[in-house]
């Protein structure tokens, strides 16, 4: 499956079969994304390759470890490796392609905005799960 930020510059391709969604609701990624929550997955570094313009990205990293990745032409999160892991976060909206990807599972649920609504479905964890627990969830009911 191929990704790309808005203006297209940014592009990589991740191998094999994409594990399925989550949505973090921490106040991070509310305003990381202008949003309630973001929409993404976690894959294997191995599975992940750039395509084209790794050295337009920007980051803005907080003291606690927390990195906004994006790109510098037109402002699009783009994937970027997940603090102390073999593996790489990667924003959903940002793939192009037909598989069939569900969000299975909520974070950061207890942080989410007095506005939003989770929905029921899906696992729901208060704050964030174990990863190797988690990667699970995400590999769960892709095929
Ligand atoms: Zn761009
Ligand atoms: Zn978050």
């Amino acid at each position: 499956m191929i990704g790309k930020c808005i203006c297209g510059q940014v592009q990589f391709k991740l191998k094999g079969k994409t594990p399925n969604l989550y949505q973090c609701h921490c106040k991070l990624c509310r305003k990381q994304g202008g949003s309630a929550s973001n929409t993404a997955t976690i894959v294997d570094l191995t599975s992940f390759s750039w395509i084209s313009s790794e050295d337009k990205i920007t980051y803005y990293k907080k003291d606690s470890g927390f990195s906004s990745n994006f790109c510098s032409s037109c402002g699009s999160p783009v994937p970027n490796k997940l603090r102390d892991s073999d593996y790489q976060w990667i924003p959903a909206g940002l793939l192009d392609g037909d598989d069939k990807l569900l969000i299975v599972a909520h974070i950061y649920t207890d942080s989410k905005a007095d506005w939003a609504e989770i929905p029921v479905s899906g696992m729901h964890y208060k704050t964030m799960p174990d990863l190797e627990e988690f990667l699970e969830v995400l590999q769960s009911g892709t095929d």
